[in-house]
């Protein structure tokens, strides 16, 4: 399997060669100060990831870092500790064939929503949810 996707602009590209996990949607503080709203990202091995174009990088804590166009802004990876490397979901081109399937740092959520789609939820890190790999 092959997915793609860019930001807004166009300048940064990327192709994700093999399978992506599901995708898991992080309402932590930095992820809703970072996308406006809250994060739903894929990951895949960095190895499977190539990119094109410029990523500007901000380390926005001493473990990881946020990837985004310089030019337009566009959120596009968190690099963490481990293998792979995460992609904001709403960057992919087209479907990629996964799914929403669940909910980390619910804490931190923000008060002006409510998570109501019945997936699994968790109110801090669930490495279950984050470490899965699926088709
Ligand atoms: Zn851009
Ligand atoms: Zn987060």
């Amino acid at each position: 399997m092959t997915a793609t996707g860019s930001c807004l602009c166009g300048a940064v590209h990327y192709r994700v060669t093999g399978r992506l996990r599901p995708v898991i949607a992080c309402h932590c503080t930095q992820c809703r100060k970072t996308s406006g709203h809250h994060v739903a990202a894929t990951s895949a091995p960095r190895e499977s990831v190539a990119v094109e174009g410029d990523v500007t990088w901000y380390a926005s804590s001493e473990l990881a870092r946020r990837g985004f166009c310089g030019i337009c802004g566009s959120n596009l990876f968190w690099d963490g500790p481990g293998s792979h490397l995460s992609i904001f979901a709403g960057t992919l081109d087209g479907d990629p064939g996964v799914r929403l399937a669940g909910h980390i740092f619910c804490a931190d959520k923000g008060a002006y929503y409510e998570i109501a789609d019945g997936l699994p939820q968790a109110d801090g890190m669930d490495a279950l949810l984050t470490t899965q790999v699926g088709g």
